[in-house]
């Protein structure tokens, strides 16, 4: 199965992935989380991405179109995956058509996560307190001002 989750920061497309994730065995491949490994091991693309993504917007296509390239092709998506975070931009849509062309497979759904905006910042600043609390590092862009850049990102 192949599926696309789309929605807004903060809507909770990746505690939603990760319950299909446990259900049909296919990984959950989030550009966010791999863009965030890549920034705390600081490699070259980590280095590049870490100040766009401090200030809540978009790492380029080609940064972003490489790293899924790469993991589509590992063992674990073979038999499926959900794209969460990506695409984000129709670059990396037509992108990810000409990946899944090339493969001979289809998509099986996008699905939308629709949530009242007002309610979105409630949550990231929830999410940040929680984190805090937990003794977890809370992300630089679970910021209520970064959050703005990231939902006009988003829109
Ligand atoms: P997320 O965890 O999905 O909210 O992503 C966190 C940050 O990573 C975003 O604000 C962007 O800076 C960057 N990012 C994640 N996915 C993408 C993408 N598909 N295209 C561009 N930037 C992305």
């Amino acid at each position: 199965m192949r599926l696309i989750f789309l929605g807004p920061p903060g809507a909770g497309e990746g505690t939603q992935a990760a319950r299909i994730v446990q259900k049909h065995g296919i990984p959950q491949l989030s550009t966010g989380d791999m863009l965030r490994a890549a920034v705390a091991s600081g490699t070259p693309i980590g280095i590049k991405a870490k100040a766009v993504m401090d200030a809540g917007q978009l790492v380029s296509d080609e940064i972003v179109i490489g790293i899924v390239a790469d993991r589509i092709e590992e063992p674990d998506a073979k038999k499926g995956f959900i794209l969460d975070g990506f695409p984000r931009t129709l670059a990396q849509a037509e992108a990810l058509d000409r990946m899944l062309d090339s493969k001979g497979v289809k998509l099986d759904a996008v699905l939308e996560l629709r949530v009242d905006q007002s309610k979105l910042v409630d949550r990231i600043v929830k999410r940040a307190e929680e984190a805090k609390a937990a003794g977890q590092p809370v992300r630089k862009d679970d910021d209520p001002e970064v959050f703005k850049t990231r939902l006009e990102a988003y829109n």
